[in-house]
């Protein structure tokens, strides 16, 4: 959206393996930036106000009636409040979903057990957000910027390279007061960051 009206409060480079914690207030602007290109991040959402509150995989699922999201669709919660819209994909064939858990040491020694064990969007959700003193069980539904997940018709999953170029962004408006933390995604046992762990570009913008 044009942003004429906004300032830039925020341009950060997350590095590759870390995140970042924001409060955002409604009516704040969002761009999560895939920086190189072929980057998964996730992203997890809390009620400022109330944090069991938060982002729901299910709840948005069934509310937008499709699982690979789009400009213009909202990000709800538990609750079913809405505490984002879409308003901006650059990349409309790539993927944006809530399918799937953050990646975790224990999905991983399922998933991966000759190399369970490493960095993980679980383990920096939990590090990034400390302060909150939020359950990491609380924190299993993010929003998969970028993860390319191919459904087939039997219903199996396969997850693939993303299909993200350099600078392809997701904008998000903020709808609600909120804690908010984003991953670079180190998963690195499958090809869903595309063989190589690479940052993410974090840029807040808010009224003037
Ligand atoms: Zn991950």
């Amino acid at each position: 959206m044009e942003l004429e009206h906004y300032k830039i409060i925020l341009d950060h480079l997350i590095p590759a393996k870390e995140g970042l914690a924001l409060e955002l207030q409604g009516g704040d602007i969002l761009r999560i930036i895939d920086e190189q290109g072929q980057q998964v991040s996730d992203l997890v959402a809390f009620n400022k106000d109330n944090l069991k509150e938060h982002f729901s995989a299910t709840q948005t699922n069934k509310l937008n009636a499709h699982l690979n999201l789009k400009e213009g669709d909202f990000l709800f919660s538990t609750d079913c409040k809405k505490f984002f819209q879409i308003t901006q994909l650059t990349n409309k064939q790539a993927h944006y979903n809530f399918i799937f858990s953050p990646c975790g040491d224990a999905d991983n020694y399922q998933r991966f057990p000759e190399k369970p064990k490493g960095e993980t969007c679980l383990g920096i959700l939990q590090r990034v957000l400390k302060k909150y003193e939020i359950d990491w069980r609380d924190m299993l539904e993010p929003f998969s910027i970028g993860l390319n997940l191919d459904i087939k018709k039997d219903w199996t999953i396969e997850t693939k390279h993303p299909l993200t170029k350099a600078g392809d962004f997701v904008e998000l408006k903020t709808l609600i007061s909120c804690i908010v933390g984003i991953t670079a995604c180190p998963q690195d046992r499958n090809m869903c960051n595309g063989g190589k762990l690479k940052p993410i570009r974090v840029k807040l913008y808010r009224l003037k």
